[in-house]
């Protein structure tokens, strides 16, 4: 944590003293908020540091997590015109870029940033960071297609690593159930291919989780900025 006068006259601001200045008129920003105390510290490297509403360092590494709907692309452009994570983060004047992805109709906890180092991190098969998904599927499984997902199963890039399966819920009527899934992997459309390899097609997916971040109760189609707790817990 630095003072802010010196984090702003180190990005080419002005002078120290004119940052005070700048700060004291109420000129100043960090994550949306006005600081107009001297002697406020922000941190360099997470904070959005804001001098009249300019972004002063291209370099700010922000963190977002995004409740992506179904029918939006993982993607920071689509050629076919479809609609894309970014067009949901008006307000962001960084690129950002999600980190890792889910498929067209998977909805939920998508994280984005613009620090490639934490995202290449975050997406390593070896870091094997948990991803929890609530997968409503066709079919009530049974105990031995549960453990069978729980074992590992094996698709055809290989054997899953063993993942943790619970029941929340059983839609009798309708012949669907919700099932909590946690991988610890990240392959292309790997819920869903297990799932189908017990003969239990997914509908419906949604992830609530990514490593200690939870989805909680953001809402669809919003964003927030992670606290420091959270991108400090991910790294
Ligand atoms: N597994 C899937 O099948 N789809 C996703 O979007 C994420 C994980």
């Amino acid at each position: 944590m630095e003072r802010l006068q010196k984090i702003l006259a180190q990005a080419g601001v002005a002078s120290r003293r004119k940052c005070e200045e700048m700060i004291l008129a109420g000129k100043v920003e960090v994550n949306g908020e006005l600081v107009t105390t001297l002697g406020t510290k922000a941190d360099p490297a997470t904070d959005i540091i804001k001098v009249s509403g300019r972004l002063i360092r291209g370099e700010n590494k922000i963190y977002i997590m995004f409740n992506k709907p179904k029918g939006v692309i993982t993607s920071a452009s689509d050629d076919k015109g479809r609609k894309v994570v970014t067009d949901y983060l008006k307000g962001i004047t960084e690129r950002v870029y999600p980190v890792g992805r889910l498929d067209y109709d998977t909805e939920g906890l998508l994280l984005l940033t613009n620090d490639g180092e934490f995202a290449n991190l975050l997406t390593h098969p070896k870091h094997h960071v948990p991803k929890t998904y609530l997968a409503t599927v066709k079919g009530v499984p049974h105990g031995t297609a549960l453990d069978k997902l729980k074992a590992g199963i094996k698709l055809e890039d290989g054997m899953t690593a063993p993942a943790e399966v619970e029941y929340k819920d059983i839609d009798e009527a309708n012949k669907e159930a919700v099932i909590s899934i946690t991988i610890h992997e990240g392959r292309n459309r790997q819920v869903r291919r297990m799932f189908e390899a017990v003969s239990h097609p997914v509908i419906r997916l949604k992830r609530i989780s990514f490593g200690d971040i939870l989805l909680q109760n953001l809402k669809r189609g919003s964003y927030r900025h992670l606290t420091k707790d959270e991108i400090n817990h991910l790294q």
